[in-house]
């Protein structure tokens, strides 16, 4: 975009959003989106106003289109769909932000985003590419984070079982667990996926479960149980890690996205009197419970990443805002690999 000399906007700039159009049965269809194109108006006092370029697309956003009770409200219907993006400022009235900083906030899947400044995060793209911060550098790295150390709680030489591994939280839950000197076994899709998950993440063994048995693998895999199980994705594979948990491991209920587009009400896992026999935990994390200490969570991850220690995969798709409602069903066929981002510029 050419910005007037004096600095103002151009008069005739035009932000176009995805907005939910209707609440989606089972997989969202084109017809649960609007396009929606409105002027782009200069940002009052206290506010500044972001070009956005790269939009986070989230398994959880199939939730937030659910008009049910939940860890955030829903989005409203006619709303513009809630996503954390990154963004240049490009107007400032705010005495925090000035114009060419970098951001992260939760912009929403829109080309311009006013804001408030509120839970805006500085980022810096000389130090790593700006879709990293939607990666190991942003909500998935802390998901991986708070999600493994706080509620996993690993130590060194136990076992450490992911699902969805070669996905954004799970391929860097897996790196993370490395580093504290565990055994890790991840749980993908696909022969390619599970050559990614040893090769390029480090683990010790995968599982593809779209041919093999899981539980037959993990006996083989996790002979001494199965410490620590990250689940991703719900549903029947969470029913076949509880069948290999040891004494006193903790599951981590990160997400369920097997389950995200039930139309019905799914079984619940059948094999969880596990727990009882083996006195584990079963416990649900949130990632926004650990806000007050994504600051030194963050720092530490940059610091792996800096020395080479942990790596940040993500899948970029080049598109406008337009390619929102396609791109975000590549999370639920699994055509995905690491942290998947629509980049608009
Ligand atoms: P992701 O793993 O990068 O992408 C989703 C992956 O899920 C796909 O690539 C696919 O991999 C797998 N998948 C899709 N359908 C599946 C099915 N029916 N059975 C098994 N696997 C399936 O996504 P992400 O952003 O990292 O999110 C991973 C999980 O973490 C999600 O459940 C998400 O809701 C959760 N999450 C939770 C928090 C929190 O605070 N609790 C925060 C962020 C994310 P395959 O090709 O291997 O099937």
């Amino acid at each position: 975009m050419t910005m007037p000399a004096d600095g103002s906007l151009p008069a005739d700039l035009i932000n176009r959003q995805i907005r939910l159009a209707a609440r989606p049965f089972g997989l969202p269809k084109p017809t649960d989106w609007d396009v929606v194109e409105e002027p782009v108006s200069e940002p009052v006092d206290g506010r500044l106003l972001v070009e956005v370029s790269h939009i986070s697309l989230d398994p959880a956003m199939r939730g937030w289109m659910n008009d049910v009770r939940s860890y955030i409200p829903p989005v409203r219907l006619g709303e513009v769909m809630r996503a954390g993006a990154v963004g240049r400022v490009i107007a400032s009235r705010h005495s925090d932000f000035a114009v060419g900083e970098h951001v992260y906030g939760q912009f929403g899947v829109q080309e311009y985003a006013d804001s408030d400044g509120r839970a805006l995060r500085r980022v810096d793209p000389a130090a790593a590419p700006l879709s990293t911060y939607l990666g190991a550098l942003g909500i998935t790295g802390l998901t991986a984070y708070f999600g493994l150390f706080d509620v996993g709680d690993p130590q060194p030489g136990q076992t450490v079982l992911v699902s969805g591994a070669a996905g954004a939280v799970g391929s860097v839950v897996g790196q993370l667990a490395r580093l504290k000197g565990c055994r890790t076994v991840g749980i993908a899709g696909g022969p390619d996926k599970c050559r990614l998950l040893v090769e390029e993440f480090g683990f010790d063994a995968a599982i593809d479960y779209k041919s093999e048995d899981v539980k037959t693998a993990l006996r083989k895999h996790c002979p001494d149980g199965v410490d620590v199980y990250f689940d991703n994705v719900g549903g029947e594979i969470l029913d076949a890690a509880l069948t290999r948990l040891a004494r006193g491991a903790r599951v981590v209920i990160c997400g369920a996205i097997s389950q995200y587009n039930n139309t019905e009400q799914g079984p619940g896992p059948a094999n969880y009197l596990s727990l009882l026999v083996n006195r584990a935990s079963m416990t649900g994390m949130v990632v926004f419970d650990y806000a007050d200490r994504y600051a030194e969570a963050s720092a530490e991850l940059a610091g792996w990443l800096a020395d080479g220690r942990l790596r940040s995969r993500e899948d970029v798709v080049e598109g406008d805002v337009t390619a929102f409602p396609q791109t975000l069903l590549r999370l639920f066929s699994g055509a995905n690999t690491g942290k998947l981002i629509l980049r608009i510029r």
